[in-house]
């Protein structure tokens, strides 16, 4: 499978060839179509495996396809992660990928930034946050952001945000979302706690591993 197959809207097969990637990675060949297709996923892969750009690249081409964001809106699409870093590092991902487009915004909400520079940013609308759970928890309770037009969720690292504590927060966000909506939880290990959380949230999902 290569990028070319993988019918990706022109503006991010340009972004993919200006960062430089030219083959997929083999979460990437596996993941890829899947997300595509709107079905949910359940992937095993590690750091380094280009897991990013898996879940970055369906889940921008499917913020294409959903009617524009205005002010006011709550996001389409959010991707939960356990660190501030990793979150930054996705955040790098949805910016390059996203490039080429016009009007594309992007909020990051995580812990120990400014929460009201945050507020600002969610309340003007943006099509993807990705945060960390619990101060997305924060803007959620204080009306900053909304679950309601949430279609497209990634769960990063799942195994670790388990392990931090974050299991009541991530169930609280899976509950409450809109009934139309497809998931991808990615997690290095697949531990009971994580067979559960799919079983739980998951529709049917692919399995998918490297
Ligand atoms: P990740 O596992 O998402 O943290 O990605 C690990 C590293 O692989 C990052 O530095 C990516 O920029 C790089 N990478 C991901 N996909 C590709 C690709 N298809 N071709 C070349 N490098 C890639």
């Amino acid at each position: 499978e290569s990028f070319v197959d993988m019918n990706l809207c022109a503006s991010i097969m340009k972004d993919i060839a200006f960062h430089g990637y030219t083959t997929p990675t083999s979460i990437q060949a596996q993941a890829m179509p899947v997300a595509l297709s709107g079905r949910d996923l359940l992937g095993c892969a590690e750091t380094g495996s280009g897991k990013t750009a898996a879940f970055t690249i369906p889940m921008i081409q499917h913020c294409l396809a959903q009617p524009p964001v205005r002010r006011g809106d709550g996001p389409l699409a959010l991707v939960l992660a356990p660190t501030r870093e990793l979150a930054q590092q996705i955040e790098k991902e949805v910016k390059a990928f996203g490039r080429s487009l016009d009007s594309f915004k992007t909020a990051i909400v995580v812990g120990g930034t400014n929460i009201s520079e945050q507020r600002s940013e969610l309340r003007a609308g943006v099509n993807i946050v990705v945060a960390t759970p619990g101060r997305f928890i924060d803007h959620l309770q204080q009306g900053n952001t909304s679950l309601s037009r949430i279609s497209f969720v990634v769960l990063d690292e799942a195994d670790r945000m388990l392990d931090m504590g974050f299991e009541l927060q991530i169930r609280e966000v899976m509950q409450n979302l809109p009934e139309k909506h497809q998931t991808l939880l990615f997690s290095a290990t697949m531990p009971v706690e994580i067979e559960e959380l799919a079983q739980e949230y998951l529709t049917n999902p692919v399995r998918v591993k490297v």
